[in-house]
């Protein structure tokens, strides 16, 4: 595929190291195939996660820096042209595996979040979805941020919301309030999405245990799907220089995606 000129750049913006890879790396290295600078955003190093099994750090005040070297690792695996990391620290998971918001002053969030798109040239935004996932609140925020700072500050950009539900696929990551517009089956970026994932060392016994699986590799999700958020969509399917690169790199609509399912099953 030629390099688009139209997109001047894709900005990820993510709560934590793992998220950008886990929902958009192949999506992140399809478009650096394409010529497409990507760039991530990384609100926290994840210092609240776990640590892993054996455990990549001493202690818990010692995982940041080993979170924000994977995610470096994955960004370089994935082909990012720029990383930032916004700085703002991931509280410990609580005692009964409560996940909490990192503290931010939401308009300050919000500003440092438009300011980064302008200083990328991001005309897209990739960013986590309004049910956080699985509802993680750190995600919520990040989604909340972003919508404010393209409707207030950069109404021109396109922000497209990850793990949006595809009909007749089951994933906890989907966010159920969001069917998919364009859904991608990543399966030809799939190495690099690989690559990625085993910068990760310190998540790989979560990535493994969620799904009672023995190898990092196995927790491959190969369906990458996105929802439009701005400018608002609805029921129509975008039309816009993000869903044709997606289109042309094989992403399809639900409906035809539904039929699609049914046909390699029979
Ligand atoms: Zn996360």
């Amino acid at each position: 595929m030629a390099a688009t000129q139209t997109l001047t750049g894709v900005l990820g913006v993510f709560a934590h190291p793992d998220d950008e890879t886990i929902m958009a790396g192949g999506t992140l290295a399809m478009l650096h195939t394409c010529g497409v600078p990507t760039h991530i955003a990384c609100a926290t190093r994840g210092e609240g996660g776990e640590r892993g099994e054996p455990p990549v750090a001493p202690d818990q005040t010692a995982l940041g820096p080993v979170r924000e070297a994977e995610l470096r690792c994955a960004a370089e695996a994935l082909g990012v042209t720029s990383l930032t990391l916004l700085g703002y620290v991931d509280p410990v998971v609580g005692p009964n595996a409560e996940l909490g918001p990192f503290a931010a002053d939401f308009d300050e969030l919000t500003a440092r979040i438009a300011d980064l798109i302008a200083g990328c040239r991001a005309n897209v935004v990739l960013a986590h979805g309004p049910d956080g996932e699985y509802g993680h609140p750190a995600h919520r925020l990040i989604y909340q941020a972003v919508l404010a700072a393209v409707r207030e500050r950069a109404p021109a950009v396109v922000f497209y919301s990850v793990a949006a539900s595809v009909p007749g696929v089951e994933d906890h990551l989907w966010n159920a309030s969001r069917t998919a517009h364009l859904a991608l089956d990543i399966s030809p970026w799939a190495e690099a999405k690989i690559a990625a994932m085993l910068c990760h060392r310190s998540q790989h016994a979560l990535f493994k245990r969620r799904r009672g699986l023995t190898r990092v590799e196995e927790a491959l999700r190969r369906l990458e799907s996105f929802h439009r958020e701005w400018p608002p969509a609805g029921d129509s399917l975008p039309d816009d220089d993000f869903a044709a690169l997606l289109r042309a790199a094989g992403a399809v609509a639900p409906p035809l995606f539904a039929h699609h399912q049914k046909e390699e099953t029979r």
